[in-house]
């Protein structure tokens, strides 16, 4: 007690009666514990509740006084929304004054004549730890910039409302703000704090229309929980129209995403739904609004069981490289040259798994590092099998993830390989997508340089997909061009895709490396780009991603036609 009484400020008790002893009893009683003020009549007790209401612990009142009583003061203090939680204790003698005073909403009471001073001084100590405690739950119940509900609040109430009216049907909402941190970083802080403080407003008002409860966390996350309302377009619409009158000078873009009432579903699996939805709507310009359907709920489990079977899938060998050849077209016949170590996902219920549909999501949950070594290893290992078995070096590519690349330990990891196998660099080559060259130039290079530094030989995959512009390619660390399918699809048909082939080829010429054609599936493809200078292909054409065995024949075949040309 002594302790808490040298570290913080003495609670402050305000004491009011007519009569001076009765002021002075109680002051005595007290005053060891607490600081002190007195009034003698109503109107004054008002004034300093006023005035002191931020500090104001309790009031003990007495009720019957001159000018102004002990009720009057109840009554206006229960009645002020900036004074009615300071809890007011009424002194009496009374039977009935009593009764009456609990009924206005006083905390407690004290008998006249005072006695017990124990009595008395633990009923001050108890109301005032109640009241302490209350305040603590308001503060934490709402978000203080928007006047939401704090999150824990917000979930508690939603839980109530979806187990006892299940008839209602809550749809779950969320809004958020697009790139908030650039908004805080360009505008200031003060800035983003009335940006949130108006989206809070906006909200509110629309909840004064329709049923439902608000909160705001994570800094720029506003979920709403409402009844089920028709034109949520116009709702973000609304509040999009309050933030723009904001300023017109920042451009803040919102986001918002909706999880339709399913008979059931908990507010939190809502919630995540909602949340899912509305970071589909991320970085896409076109649309603002996102609402979470069949499909979207059935990639999501697809996708959740993958993340949980990918352990498994390591463990158990449900993951195969395939071997897809590389033809140099520049010989007649063309040459097996080299090949890529293309993952497939057996999966025992799902069959065959295309990596187009996990490695972009292992990509963002970076599982992809466990696929990725997986691969290599794998790729390595049979680099020197056939090596071993059938006199042969192939080398073979193995793709490369953005992830990887920033990877502290990739050089060790991939150098370590080439020891275990006892490859060279050169049977190990790497494949490294544009757009994570665009992503990040400076970075990127700075890596890509160290790993051909060491004698990895690098090929910029899906070339033409990304943005790379002449001059940042001039001095990107590269050894081939992979030019993206797309550019090869049509050739055939348009002139003007032939043409921007005969760019590319003419951007590598000027670069003084060779382009590797992806995905040629035609003799007149390959016609084409053999004619305009392409020096390897890839495709169907050829051949489509082979098992290992598979592969294994074509390489002996090929030996064969190689040694009967020879001859
Ligand atoms: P990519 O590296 O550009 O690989 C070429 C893709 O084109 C492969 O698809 C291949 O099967 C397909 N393809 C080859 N020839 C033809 C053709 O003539 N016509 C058509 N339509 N397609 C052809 P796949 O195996 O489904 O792989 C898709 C993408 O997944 C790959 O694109 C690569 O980015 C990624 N990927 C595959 N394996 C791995 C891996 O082990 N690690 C990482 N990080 N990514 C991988
Ligand atoms: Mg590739
Ligand atoms: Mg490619």
């Amino acid at each position: 007690m002594i302790k808490s009484k040298q570290l913080k400020r003495p609670q402050l008790v305000l004491i009011v009666d007519d009569q001076e002893i009765n002021r002075d009893v109680l002051g005595m009683i007290l005053e060891d514990d607490y600081e002190i003020i007195y009034a003698s009549n109503g109107r004054e007790a008002l004034q300093m509740i006023e005035e002191k209401r931020d500090r104001l612990s309790v009031v003990l009142l007495d009720l019957i006084m001159p000018e102004m009583d002990g009720f009057k003061v109840l009554d206006c203090v229960r009645n002020d929304e900036l004074l009615k939680s300071i809890p007011i204790i009424v002194l009496t003698a009374e039977r009935n004054a009593e009764l009456r005073a609990l009924e206005m909403g006083a905390a407690d009471f004290i008998t006249k004549p005072f006695d017990m001073h124990e009595v008395i001084l633990a009923r001050v100590g108890r109301i005032i730890e109640l009241s302490e405690g209350r305040q603590l739950i308001q503060a934490a119940e709402f978000d203080p910039l928007t006047k939401l509900y704090s999150r824990n609040f917000f979930f508690e109430y939603a839980n109530r409302i979806h187990q006892y009216h299940p008839q209602w049907h809550m749809d779950a909402v969320v809004v958020n703000i697009e790139q908030f941190h650039s908004v805080n970083a360009l505008n200031g802080r003060e800035f983003g704090d009335r940006v949130l403080a108006a989206i809070g407003e906006e909200i509110r008002d629309f909840l004064a229309e329709t049923e439902g409860i608000a909160s705001r966390f994570e800094a720029d996350r506003f979920d709403i929980y409402c009844q089920q309302h028709g034109d949520y377009r116009a709702l973000l619409e609304q509040v999009q129209d309050r933030v723009n009158a904001l300023s017109n000078k920042a451009s803040i873009r919102l986001r918002m995403g909706v999880a339709p009432w399913r008979e059931g579903l908990e507010p939190v699996v809502l919630f995540d739904s909602a949340g899912a939805a509305c970071s589909m709507v991320r970085g896409n310009y076109k649309t603002r609004l996102m609402v979470y359907d069949e499909e979207m709920h059935q990639r999501e489990l697809m996708n959740q069981r993958l993340m949980n079977d990918l352990r498994r899938a390591v463990d158990d060998k449900e993951l195969t490289v395939y071997y897809q050849p590389k033809y140099n077209v520049q010989c007649d016949p063309p040459r097996l040259s080299s090949a890529e170590a293309l993952i497939r996902w057996n999966h025992p219920e799902l069959g065959m798994v295309s990596p187009g549909s996990f490695i972009p999501l292992f990509e963002n949950n970076g599982q992809i590092s466990t696929v990725d070594n997986y691969v290599w290893d794998e790729a390595a290992r049979q680099v020197a099998e056939w090596r071993q078995k059938l006199g042969v070096v192939l080398p073979v590519s193995v793709n490369l993830s953005r992830v990887d690349v920033f990877d502290p330990t990739l050089e060790d990891r991939l150098e370590g390989l080439i020891e275990r196998y006892g490859l060279d660099h050169s049977a190990l080559k790497l494949e490294v997508t544009e757009s994570a060259y665009t992503d990040n130039a400076e970075q990127m290079i700075e890596r890509i340089s160290r790993l051909r530094a060491r004698g990895f030989e690098i090929e910029m995959d899906d070339f033409g997909s990304g943005y790379s512009s002449l001059n940042m390619l001039s001095y990107m660390p590269i050894d081939v061009l992979k030019m993206d399918m797309q550019f090869v699809r049509n050739i055939a048909q348009s002139e003007k895709d032939f043409r921007l082939v005969q760019l590319v080829l003419d951007i590598a010429k000027y670069l003084k490396v060779p382009v590797v054609a992806e995905g040629v599936e035609t003799e007149q493809q390959l016609d084409m780009l053999k004619g305009a200078g392409c020096d390897l292909v890839q495709g169907y054409y050829f051949s489509r991603p082979l098992p290992p065995e598979a592969f294994e024949e074509l390489i002996i075949k090929e030996k064969q036609i190689e040694r009967e040309n020879k001859t």
